[in-house]
């Protein structure tokens, strides 16, 4: 599932190329997909592109934001009509990677089609989790980003936090409590903290959890600066997709030596999430 920075990157590639363009027509074909009237978008031009946690939104003229909810499969993928599109560059991917990555478009999992001015934005979902929403309610329940939380914010979140009682890599990854962080970045940012994912917040100290806050931050903003997460080796073969995968510290590394102390690195399932960690560094 895409998390944070996945999302970041989409937006930040989108930000560049649909700004200013204006939206002409829209087709679907799934209802369980779409849970608003795209119709009220044409003829409207995009003004800005925002993120809230995992939530991608569009923001168009009349202060219509469309919000993209990828969940476990969805993925974004932009083709520009233009010479340079003819030649085949200047495509733009987000979210799940798969061979739609690179495949022409639509394809079996297209959902629903954009037709832009200058463009054409493709939302794939093979597993019909995610969803698209005009001014989604759904945001409005997302507790604040770690990236940009304050101090102030971050130690109301850690009293907060200490009286859940939960494990506290299930917390940690609980949207209401702070958003886009899900399970790579859960993983990672835990084991750079020394925190067992099992721990029970009440039981951890406040300057743990204040170690952890930077961690998470840490893990999300190498994230970013890697272009996310893309574990798929035909899409780095096209130069699509990000990094960070290259950069796990315990995620999907079960089996394989720590990178510290070299003991082997534990995998269980944790709130129905693969979780790993290295038994010897984190307490
Ligand atoms: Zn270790």
């Amino acid at each position: 599932m895409p998390e944070l920075p996945e999302i970041e990157t989409i937006r930040l590639q989108l930000q560049k190329v649909l700004i200013g363009q204006t939206l002409v027509r829209v087709n679907s074909n799934s209802k369980k997909t779409v849970k608003s009237d795209l119709g009220v978008l044409v003829g409207k031009k995009v003004i800005g592109i925002e993120r809230l946690g995992k939530v991608l939104l569009i923001k168009f003229a009349n202060d219509l934001k469309l919000g993209f909810h990828f969940k476990m499969t969805g993925q974004l993928i932009y083709d520009p009509t233009s010479l340079k599109a003819s030649l085949g560059a200047g495509r733009i991917v987000g979210g799940h990677p798969t061979q739609d990555f690179i495949n022409k478009l639509p394809s079996k999992h297209t959902r629903v089609i954009f037709y832009f001015d200058g463009g054409i934005l493709y939302f794939n979902d093979h597993r019909k989790f995610g969803w698209i929403e005009i001014n989604p309610k759904f945001v409005d329940s997302l507790g604040p980003e770690p990236i940009k939380m304050t101090s102030d914010e971050v130690s109301k979140a850690i009293k907060f936090i200490k009286r859940l009682r939960r494990p506290i890599k299930t917390i940690i990854m609980d949207q209401e409590v702070i958003s886009g962080v899900g399970n790579i970045y859960a993983n990672d940012a835990l084991w750079e903290a020394g925190i067992t994912p099992q721990s029970r917040s009440d039981q951890l100290t406040s300057n743990q959890l204040s170690v952890l806050f930077k961690k998470i931050n840490l893990v999300l903003r190498e994230g970013i600066k890697y272009g996310g997460a893309t574990a798929a080796n035909y899409v780095d073969l096209q130069g699509l997709g990000g990094h960070y995968q290259e950069h796990f510290r315990v995620y999907n590394r079960e089996g394989k030596p720590c990178l510290v102390c070299k003991t082997k690195i534990k995998k269980i399932i944790l709130g129905g999430r693969g979780t790993y960690f290295c038994p010897v560094c984190q307490r």
